[in-house]
């Protein structure tokens, strides 16, 4: 039911001409791949420009963010709308580096997820622990918190149709993957509330992702993990030949 997604979050990397030339080497490497959902999120200077290049294929294109207001004075920000019509489907929101670098609280990422849905794009939400909350035993009870604040007010239609990323803040670009089974642990914990709070049939539509260091000799692993559906990929996704790789060897039996 659940094919696996492959998205790759290249952060504030690549210019609109680095990104293009990515795109269409990566088109040619991935032509044959119709099992695994391809996504990838390039800076907003390059959405168009990327969503252009991969039309027609079986790669997707997300931003990295947006802002929840349909327009108005708000210099520097984005619209779900604006994102939509450069030609993205999909959109993170709630990435760590947002939570802790710019302020995005469950409630904003709340907003931002209400917003992205309105305007019809798929949102990527990510939620996860920091280390310090890990080793004071509080990982399953900050997922919780994230889950119920950053999806409140979410029908279960809208949970089947959205991505969730499974994300340690201490995994993240660390080089420190979560192991399988950590990461099995937290997905099977996520998977469990949202059916839950959802219902079965809308939580066991919905994917989720691991994210933290993904790199194309332990996509395996993570995607053998029942719950893991996929990874939302940061260093790995900015070279075609890893993030290939990694495309590639997440394929495994349709769960
Ligand atoms: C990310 O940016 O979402 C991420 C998981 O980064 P990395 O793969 O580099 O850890």
């Amino acid at each position: 039911m659940r094919i696996p997604f492959i998205a790759g979050n290249w952060k504030m990397f690549k210019t609109v001409h680095e990104a293009v030339v990515f795109v269409k080497e990566l088109r040619s490497a991935v032509k044959d791949v119709a099992d695994v959902e391809i996504v990838v999120a390039p800076p907003f200077t390059a959405v168009h420009a990327v969503a252009e290049a991969a039309r027609n294929s079986n790669i997707g294109v997300a931003a990295q963010d947006l802002y929840w207001e349909r327009e108005g004075a708000f210099t520097g920000e984005v619209s779900a709308a604006m994102i939509k019509e450069a030609g993205a489907e999909y959109v993170i929101v709630g990435h760590s580096e947002r939570r802790r670098l710019f302020g995005d609280t469950d409630a904003i990422v709340n907003r931002k997820t209400s917003a992205a849905i309105g305007a019809g794009l798929t949102p990527i939400v990510c939620i996860g622990e920091t280390l310090e909350e890990r080793e004071r035993n509080e990982t399953l009870a900050i997922l919780d918190r994230q889950i119920k604040d950053g999806l409140d007010g979410l029908g279960a239609p809208q949970l089947a149709d959205i991505v969730v990323a499974y994300e340690p803040v201490w995994a993240i670009g660390t080089g420190r993957t979560a192991t399988a089974a950590q990461a099995g642990e937290a997905h099977a914990h996520i998977r469990k509330r949202l059916r839950q709070w959802f219902g079965a049939d809308a939580a066991d539509r919905c994917h989720l992702l691991y994210g933290g260091s993904v790199k194309p000799d332990n996509i395996a692993e993570l995607v053998a993990e029942a719950d893991v559906d996929g990874a939302l990929v940061g260093g790995a996704s900015l070279d075609v030949k890893s993030f290939t790789e990694i495309v590639v060897r997440s394929r495994r039996a349709a769960v």
